[in-house]
């Protein structure tokens, strides 16, 4: 349920109104327990079609994802034939007493164990009272439409029943069905990947693993500032003014730097004379704090964070600062300074130092920092 959480933004206020909950500090932990938990309930009552409008417009994003969810959670968990917003006749919602008295009330009592739905002599066997055939027919036809309007078939799985085998099997299916929806929802960056390893001449595609570089900011630096232009760089979404200029947003696409090359991603953050200078001032200071050995140089690789290096953290965390001050100033449009680099760096310890002491983490702050913990 966290996902919605985050996903609500804007919608919060509409929906603490609804809830009758009060406003809540997002950094509180238990109460954001209590809200996912009120939101549970909310979006497990059986009529969704209504609510949806009135936070429809919020996000796109949201909207999708919570009709999504709550349709798979409606489904799933709740699981009712009666008065189920998605099982209907002729439009219309149904409920038949006479057989919620026999005790049909779930998809699944109509369910043979491999998904399907049962035939018409077995439901009799197993259900001892009279039902004509067309009645069953209604109802197990309106099951089966509402099975396909989910859609939940995925890339490499083109048999629905053996999805819902794992729905049914599944103990949180809430986060099954969470999980399904991300896999048919998220595609790899093909362009973006196609252009990196064009720039850079990779010619060793097959070992770049992407997996860690995508999540090599994640793991090394706590700032999600760092995070976010870390995520924008490598999906090239940076605004150069080789692009600015391309858009009529600047009037030149010569390198701010240099002014005597286009200013492209890799000219910027590698081939610029200037960059260059400093990604050697860079090293040099590494070497000065006993990070990185006097004969190592800094790859491209290194610089770009296109290299997953898990067990590197502080050496990858200092990196991506360099990318990010690179960035800096070129919208300050001031040359990098190493001096001003290093104050970066120190003050990104003391705000690490800072949360390890809030969260109690300071030994893997100590063992993350240890090398420059003097130096600086
Ligand atoms: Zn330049």
């Amino acid at each position: 349920m966290y996902f919605i959480v985050f996903f609500l933004q804007n919608a919060f206020d509409r929906i603490y109104q609804r809830l009758q909950i009060k406003a809540i500090a997002p950094s509180d932990q238990f109460k954001r327990f209590q809200i996912s938990a009120e939101l549970k309930r909310w979006l497990w009552t059986a009529d969704y079609s209504s609510r949806f409008a009135t936070i429809r417009d919020c996000s796109p994003l949201f909207a999708l994802s919570v009709r999504d969810y709550s349709r798979l959670v409606e489904f799933y968990s709740v699981g009712h034939i009666w008065n189920n917003s998605m099982i209907k006749i002729a439009g219309k919602t149904i409920f038949y007493k006479h057989w919620a008295n026999a005790g049909v009330m779930k998809i699944n009592d109509l369910m043979t164990s491999d998904s399907r739905i049962i035939s018409y002599n077995c439901f009799k066997e197993k259900f001892c009272f009279p039902v004509s055939f067309l009645e069953f027919c209604g109802v197990a036809s309106a099951i089966r439409s509402a099975m396909r309007s989910l859609e939940l078939s995925l890339p490499g799985e083109k048999i629905l029943e053996n999805l819902l085998i794992k729905l049914n099997s599944s103990n949180k299916p809430s986060q099954a069905a969470y999980k399904i929806l991300i896999t048919k929802k998220c595609t790899r960056p093909e362009k973006s990947q196609n252009k990196w390893i064009k720039d850079c001449g990779f010619v060793d595609v097959e070992n770049l693993d992407w997996e860690s570089i995508y999540l090599l900011p994640r793991i090394c630096t706590l700032s999600t500032k760092l995070r976010n232009f870390q995520f924008k760089f490598l999906h090239r979404r940076i605004a150069t003014n080789s692009f600015l200029f391309k858009i009529k947003l600047s009037e030149t696409n010569l390198c701010c730097f240099c002014q005597s090359a286009q200013e492209t991603l890799l000219h910027l953050f590698w081939e610029c004379p200037i960059t260059e200078a400093f990604w050697n001032s860079v090293q040099q200071f590494f070497v000065s704090v006993d990070l990185i050995p006097a004969s190592q140089a800094l790859t491209l690789c290194q610089c770009l964070g296109l290299k997953g290096e898990k067990s590197a953290l502080l050496f990858n965390h200092c990196l991506l600062l360099g990318r990010f001050y690179i960035y800096s100033c070129k919208y300050k449009n001031i040359r990098p300074s190493s001096i001003e680099y290093v104050n970066q760096v120190r003050s990104n310890l003391k705000i690490e130092k800072h949360i390890s002491i809030i969260t109690g983490t300071q030994n893997a702050f100590e063992q993350k920092w240890r090398k420059m913990l003097q130096a600086l």
